[in-house]
């Protein structure tokens, strides 16, 4: 290397900016699947919801807890996205937005691929996929339940929304008439007049995905120790429930607690 001499690293390292997440607020990453409308056509799953795409998914987010043990509490996923809530006291990567952000994002997207044919083992993925990510704090519990319920009923709204366009495609309907019907229409409605037996549909579908570590004697001992291993933080789980209402967080009090 010629002129080694005249590479100043403090100089160039001085227009680096790190943005750090504020402390003592609960950090979101969500993620979400680039163009997915077009990868889950190609890749042809099945409509409205694809089982093997959303277990896939929920595979992935599992492997994400597992991988942050101490930093990543919970998360809830729905269709191609995913959010993951970091305790408000971590300190991976001293809260750099994007090392946090990326690190998780790229995680999840080798699972994503690596476990691809787990779940599709009729079907080859055809290009790699990539997701998106960012990370929003929320200054307290309150805020970041609302959050969370605003992620759930945006899954219920899209999912009524699906299960009523996809019902009036099977029954002859070109896409175009099935969207010009239910413009503006009170899906409540739209799901009786089409009798779709709504509540009958999986969990899964209605409510989403949560996942958690399963409430173990064990857990104070995780937190507490720094050891990078996570089986000592117990088992992850994934439940498909209300997460709305105080019910969830009333049965499992130590997911937020601070
Ligand atoms: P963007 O890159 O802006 O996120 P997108 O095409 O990914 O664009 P989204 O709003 O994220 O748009 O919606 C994801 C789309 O992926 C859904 O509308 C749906 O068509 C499809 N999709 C994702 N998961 C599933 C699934 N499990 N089953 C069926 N379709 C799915
Ligand atoms: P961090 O997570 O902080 O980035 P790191 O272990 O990845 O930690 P880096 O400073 O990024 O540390 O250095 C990458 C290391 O990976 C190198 O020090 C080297 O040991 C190894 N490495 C990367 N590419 C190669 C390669 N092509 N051949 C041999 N070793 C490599
Ligand atoms: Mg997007
Ligand atoms: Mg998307
Ligand atoms: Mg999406
Ligand atoms: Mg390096
Ligand atoms: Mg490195």
């Amino acid at each position: 290397v010629e002129d080694i001499d005249n590479v100043k690293p403090e100089y160039v390292k001085s227009f680096e900016f790190d943005s750090k997440l504020m402390l003592l607020t609960w950090i979101v990453v969500r993620i979400d699947g680039c163009h997915f409308h077009r990868f889950s056509d190609l890749h042809e799953f099945v409509k409205p919801n694809d089982e093997r795409a959303l277990n896939l998914m929920n595979s992935c987010a599992m492997s994400v807890l597992k991988e942050f043990p101490h930093d990543i509490v919970f998360a809830y996923g729905v269709s191609d996205e995913y959010s993951f809530i970091l305790k408000k006291t971590t300190d991976l990567f001293q809260r750099r937005a994007s090392k946090i952000v990326s690190t998780i994002v790229s995680f999840f997207t080798s699972t994503y691929v690596m476990r691809w044919k787990d779940f599709f083992s009729q079907s080859e993925l055809k290009y790699p996929p990539s997701f998106d990510g960012r990370a929003v704090c929320y200054p307290s519990i309150e805020i970041l339940r609302d959050y969370l319920s605003w992620r759930q009923v945006d899954c219920h709204i899209n999912n009524q929304y699906n299960s009523c366009f996809w019902k009036l495609v099977a029954s002859g309907k070109r896409k175009r008439e099935a969207q010009q019907s239910l413009k503006g229409a009170q899906l409540q409605k739209k799901i009786e007049e089409l009798a779709i037996d709504y509540n009958s549909l999986p969990a899964m579908f209605r409510q989403g995905s949560s996942v958690f570590w399963e409430k173990m004697d064990n857990v104070l001992t995780c937190n507490k120790q720094n050891g990078k291993s996570s089986e000592s933080c117990g088992r992850v789980i994934v439940e498909h429930c209300d997460i709305i209402g105080s019910g969830f967080w009333l049965e499992h009090p130590s997911i937020l607690e601070e």
